[in-house]
C-alpha cells in the first residue's frame, strides 16, 4: 500500500518470530504515550494467507489476529452508592455510582460490579474508596478497594433481594454468579429487552422499529411480548406520536417481511432462551428440524448433541416447561412464523440426457442467460464446473468468450459447442 502511494501508519513492523513480537510490545509500552493519539494496545496478525487459511476462524473472530492490551491506567475515587440494572434476561447487574474521576482521557462516574460474587470478592463496604480501570469494555470496572481509607464502622454492601423494576423477589440458581428477576413476562425491562432481542438483524430482522418505538408501543399497551407485533394495525399505529403514514407503512412492511424472510434457526434465537445464542440455535434447529421436537427433547437427548452442554440443556428444558412460554410459541405459530426448517426442494429435473457429462459455460448467450444455461445443464443431469481440464466434456462457448479459455480448450482437445448446438443436444 505504501508503494502504491497510500498514507500508512509508520508504526507497524513485520516480525519474523514471536520473540520479535514481544520486543515490539515492549518497545511501544512507553513510546506509545508520545504518539499523537491514544492507544491501549496493538494488533498482531499472521500475514501469510496460506497460514491464515489454515488457522481459520472461531465463530466470533479469526484465529490469525489478536489484540494485545497494555496494562490499563487506574484511578482512585469514592463510592457514592450502588444501583442495579435489570437486563433483557432478567440478569441483575450492580453498578457502582462514583465520585467523578478523570481516567484515561474521560470522566468516570459509574463502573460495573458484575455480580454478587464480585462484590464479595472486593469485600466492598458503603462509602469505600475504590480503584477503577478502563479495560477493553466501554464501561470501566472496579478492580479493588483502598482499605486504608475505610471507615471502620462501614457496613458491608448487601445485595438487593427484590427487583428494582417490578419488586419480584430475585433468584440465584445454584452455581450461578448472577441474580435474576424471575418475572420474565411482567418485568418491563425484560419485556422491552425481549422485543429488542427478537427484532435484531440476526433474529427476526424487523426494520423500522427501534428502542424508542418499542418503549412507545409498550407504554401504549400495544405490545406485551414480541408476538403482539404481528397483531399491530395501521389504525393503532397512526394514532401514536411521531408516527406518520410513512413510518407506519415502513413498520408494517418490516413486520410482514420478517414472516416471509426469516427461518427457523433465526426464530429459535429470537426466542431469547438463556444461553441459546445464534450458533447454538442453529445447531438445535438443524438437529430437531422443528420446534415440537425440541420442546419434547429430554435432557439426555439434548446433552448428546455435540457442543450442547448441561447448562444449555437445562436452560432449554426450563424454558419449555413454562406454560407461559408454550402459550407464547403457540401465538407465534398462529401468526405463521417459521417453527420448522424449510425442506430443501430438489430441483425439478427435465431429463438425464447429460448425466455424467461436465460443462464449462463461458461468454454471453442469446436464448439463455448464463445462469439459466447452467440451470438447464443441471436440470438435464449434467455438471457445471469452473475450469477447463483434460477431463472436461464440453465447453459451451458464447459471444465475447475470453481468448485464453478458448486457446486452452483447443489445446486440450475439448469439445467446443455453441449455444445452438447445446440446445440441439438437449432436444435429442
Ligand atoms: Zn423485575
Amino acid at each position: 500500500m505504501k508503494d502504491a502511494g497510500f498514507n500508512i501508519s509508520p508504526t507497524f513492523e513485520k516480525c519474523q518470530n514471536i520473540s520479535e513480537v514481544a520486543d515490539y510490545i515492549k518497545k511501544w509500552e512507553q513510546a506509545r504515550h508520545d504518539l499523537p493519539l491514544d492507544t491501549d494496545g496493538i494488533v498482531i496478525k499472521v500475514n501469510s494467507y496460506a497460514q491464515q487459511e489454515e488457522l481459520g476462524f472461531t465463530s466470533k473472530s479469526p484465529r490469525w489476529a489478536i489484540a494485545y492490551k497494555y496494562e490499563t491506567e487506574s484511578a482512585s475515587t469514592a463510592l457514592k452508592s450502588i444501583t442495579y440494572q435489570v437486563g433483557r434476561t432478567g440478569a441483575i447487574t450492580p453498578v457502582a455510582e462514583l465520585e467523578p474521576v478523570h481516567l484515561a482521557g474521560t470522566v468516570v462516574k459509574r463502573a460495573s460490579l458484575h455480580n454478587a460474587n464480585e462484590i464479595e470478592r472486593l469485600d466492598l463496604c458503603e462509602n469505600d474508596f475504590v480503584f477503577v480501570e478502563k479495560g477493553g469494555e466501554i464501561i470501566p470496572k472496579v478492580t479493588g478497594v483502598n482499605t486504608e481509607l475505610r471507615n471502620q464502622e462501614a457496613q458491608k454492601i448487601q445485595f438487593i433481594e427484590n427487583c428494582p423494576e417490578c419488586g419480584t423477589e430475585l433468584v440465584r440458581q445454584e452455581g450461578e454468579a448472577v441474580h435474576y428477576c424471575p418475572n420474565e413476562m411482567g418485568c418491563p425491562p425484560q419485556i422491552k429487552g425481549k422485543i429488542e432481542h427478537f427484532i435484531q438483524r440476526k433474529a427476526m430482522n424487523i426494520d423500522g422499529l427501534g428502542p424508542e418505538t418499542i418503549d412507545q408501543l409498550f407504554a401504549n399497551d400495544l405490545i406485551k411480548d414480541p408476538s403482539d407485533l404481528y397483531t399491530l394495525t395501521h389504525d393503532q399505529l397512526i394514532t401514536l406520536d411521531r408516527f406518520g403514514v410513512r413510518s407506519v407503512n415502513k413498520l408494517l412492511k418490516g413486520i410482514d417481511k420478517s414472516i416471509e424472510e426469516s427461518n427457523f434457526p433465526q426464530l429459535l434465537f429470537a426466542l431469547g432462551i438463556r444461553f441459546v445464542g445464534s450458533t447454538v440455535a442453529n445447531k438445535l434447529a438443524h438437529h430437531f428440524k422443528n420446534i415440537d421436537g425440541l420442546m419434547q427433547a429430554s435432557f439426555e437427548e439434548l446433552v448428546n448433541i455435540p457442543e450442547i452442554g448441561e447448562r444449555i440443556a437445562n436452560s432449554v428444558r426450563i424454558y419449555f416447561k413454562d406454560e407461559q412460554n408454550i402459550a407464547y410459541i403457540e401465538r407465534l405459530r398462529s401468526h405463521k412464523l417459521p417453527l420448522e426448517l424449510e425442506v430443501q426442494e430438489e430441483p425439478v429435473s427435465d431429463s438425464n440426457l447429460l448425466e455424467g457429462k461436465t460443462f464449462v459455460v463461458s461468454g454471453v448467450f442469446t436464448t439463455f442467460s448464463r445462469d439459466g444455461l447452467k440451470a438447464s445443464i443441471q436440470a438435464n443431469g449434467g455438471k457445471v464446473v469452473s475450469s477447463i481440464s483434460k477431463k472436461l466434456n464440453y465447453l459451451v462457448a458464447g459471444e465475447k468468450m475470453g481468448p485464453s479459455k478458448l486457446e486452452k480448450a483447443e489445446k486440450l482437445g475439448t469439445t467446443i459447442i455453441s449455444e445452438a448446438e447445446y440446445i440441439a443436444l438437449i432436444e435429442q
